[in-house]
C-alpha cells in the first residue's frame, strides 16, 4: 500500500495556469507525488495515511526552484564589497583558482543546507573554475546534493579564453577547448539521469562571452543537442560585456549567442539585464530562458532586467540566488522580495510585478527554465510531492491577512515543512538530513585553507 501524508487547515497557492488558491485547504501526497488538493479538510477515509499534519496558520506553495548559483563561491563571501562585475571577477579569479575537492565539498554542503532550509527543492549550480590536480570538482558538488537530499541540475561549466587570448581570467584560470568538451561530455554520461522524477541533471555551460572561445560556445552548444541535455550561460550582464562583444565581435551578446547556436527551448541564461527590444524579441521567438538575479545584480550595480517586458513577451523566467561572493545572502526566498522591488525601480513602476507573479517566478517560473515544468513547480495531482509549508501566524507574518503578500513582501517566513518528492527534508526551520552547526564549522575551515593558499 502507497504511504500518504495529508496535510490540511492551511492557505494553499498552487501555482497553477489559473493561480487556483485555497483560503483553506488540504494536500494528500501518495508516495512522491502529489494524489489530490483542494478546500476544506482532507477525506476522512483515506488508505495508507502514515502522516496528517494540521497546518493552520500556514501557507504551502511549491518548493522554489532556484535557476542559477556557483556554490563554490560560499567560501569567498563578503570579498571585493565595491567592485563591479568585471573588476569584481579580477579580484577574485586569484582565490579561486586555489580550490579543491574537499572546498567545493564544504561549499556546496553550505550552500544547499542555507537554500534548502529556505524553501528550495530544485537547487542549480553552474560551476566552471576547474584547476588542473584540484579533484572531482563536479562530483563533489553531486555528492553534497544527493546528502542534503535536494533535486539538483548541475551545470558543467567553463572557461578557455584567458587573458592573453583576450579574454578577462587570468591563463592559470582556464582549461583548453578540447578539454573542456571532453569533460562536460563525461560529466552528462556519467551523471544526467533523464528520467521522470530525476534527482539529477546536467546541463553544459560554458562561462560567458568575454571568458570562453566561440568554438567552445558552438561545439558546446553542438554536444549539449547531441546528447539532449539543456544548456546554460552568463549573457548580457552589464554594459562592459555588451561593449566586450561590440569590440570583440561587432554586436551585442544576444546577436553573438545567436550566431554560435545559443537561443532555443534548451537554453537558459543568467542575468539578461542589458536587453534591446530586438533581443527581448529574439529570446520570445526562441522561448529562451532567463536567470533573473535581482540581489546579485544590485550588489554588482549592474542594473534592471527587464522582467515585466520578458513576460509580456512570454519569455520564460525564473530566479536565481547566483553566487554567493555577490549575493552574501544565499537564499532564494529573499528573490521573490527582491525581484517584485527592484523590478518597480524601473520604468513600469507599481505595475512591474505583483507578488503572485513573484511567486510563479520563484516556482513555476524556475521549474520551466529548467525544462521540468511538467513535473514541478506547481501543486497539482501527479506532479511530484516537492512542497513547503511557510508558517504566517508568528510576529512577523500574523497581521497581513494575504498570504502570499505576507510570503513575498514580509520578512523571510519560517519553514516548517519541505518535502522533496514527498520526504522531508526541512521541519520546524531545521534540515532534516545534516548538522547545520557541522557544516557551517567544515565551511569556515576550508574557507580559512583557500584565503592562506591564496596568499601564498
Ligand atoms: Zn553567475
Amino acid at each position: 500500500m502507497t504511504a500518504r501524508t495529508v496535510i490540511e487547515n492551511c492557505a494553499i497557492a498552487t501555482v497553477d495556469a489559473d493561480d487556483t488558491e485555497h483560503a483553506s485547504g488540504h494536500l494528500v501526497i501518495a508516495g512522491d507525488r502529489i494524489e489530490s488538493l483542494g478546500p476544506g479538510p482532507a477525506p476522512r477515509h483515506l488508505d495508507g495515511v502514515t502522516r496528517r499534519i494540521d497546518a493552520a496558520g500556514h501557507l504551502a506553495t511549491p518548493g522554489l526552484v532556484n535557476t542559477h548559483h556557483h556554490f563554490y563561491q560560499w567560501l569567498t563571501r563578503g570579498l571585493a564589497q565595491n567592485a563591479g562585475l568585471f573588476d569584481w571577477l579580477v579580484a577574485l579569479y586569484p582565490i579561486w583558482a586555489r580550490i579543491d575537492e574537499p572546498m567545493v565539498h564544504a561549499a556546496a554542503r553550505g550552500s544547499l543546507a542555507m537554500m534548502v532550509r529556505g524553501g528550495v527543492t530544485t537547487a542549480m549550480d553552474h560551476h566552471y573554475v576547474f584547476p588542473r590536480g584540484a579533484g572531482d570538482l563536479l562530483g563533489a558538488e553531486i555528492r553534497a546534493a544527493r546528502e542534503i537530499g535536494v533535486r539538483f541540475t548541475a551545470a558543467r561549466g567553463s572557461m578557455d579564453l584567458g587573458t592573453t587570448a583576450g579574454g578577462l581570467p587570468p591563463d592559470f584560470a582556464v582549461e583548453t577547448t578540447d578539454g573542456a568538451l571532453a569533460a562536460t561530455e563525461d560529466a552528462v554520461r556519467t551523471h544526467h539521469d533523464p528520467a521522470p522524477g530525476s534527482l539529477l541533471q546536467i546541463a553544459v555551460a560554458p562561462c560567458s562571452p568575454f571568458s570562453v572561445s566561440t568554438e567552445l560556445l558552438r561545439e558546446g552548444a553542438a554536444l549539449a543537442r547531441r546528447l539532449g541535455v539543456r544548456l546554460h550561460t552568463h549573457g548580457s550582464e552589464t554594459v562592459e560585456e555588451e561593449k566586450y562583444c561590440q569590440e570583440t565581435h561587432g554586436c551585442g551578446p544576444t546577436a553573438y549567442f545567436e550566431s554560435t547556436g545559443w537561443l532555443g527551448e534548451d537554453v537558459w541564461m543568467a542575468h539578461c539585464v542589458h536587453m534591446t527590444d530586438d533581443d527581448l524579441a529574439a529570446f520570445a521567438r526562441t522561448a529562451t530562458g532567463v536567470a533573473h538575479c535581482p540581489s546579485s545584480n544590485a550588489r554588482l550595480a549592474a542594473g534592471i532586467a527587464r522582467v515585466p517586458d520578458m513576460l509580456a513577451a512570454g519569455i520564460p523566467v525564473g530566479l536565481g540566488v547566483d553566487g554567493t561572493a555577490s549575493n552574501e545572502s544565499g537564499e532564494l526566498h529573499t528573490e521573490l522580495r527582491n525581484a517584485l522591488l527592484i523590478n518597480r525601480l524601473g520604468r513600469h513602476r507599481e505595475h512591474a510585478l505583483t507578488a503572485r507573479q513573484a511567486l510563479r517566478l520563484g516556482t513555476h517560473g524556475g521549474a520551466r527554465v529548467l525544462g521540468r515544468e511538467r513535473e514541478i513547480g506547481s501543486l497539482e495531482p501527479g506532479k511530484l510531492a516537492d512542497v513547503v509549508l511557510w508558517r504566517l501566524d508568528g510576529l512577523a507574518h500574523s497581521t497581513i491577512a494575504d498570504p502570499v503578500a505576507a510570503l513575498v513582501l514580509g520578512a523571510p517566513a519560517p519553514v516548517t515543512l519541505s518535502l522533496v518528492g514527498g520526504v522531508p527534508v526541512v521541519e520546524h526551520g531545521r534540515l532534516l538530513t545534516a548538522d547545520e552547526e557541522a557544516i557551517a564549522r567544515a565551511a569556515r575551515a576550508q574557507a580559512r585553507r583557500l584565503a592562506e593558499l591564496a596568499e601564498s
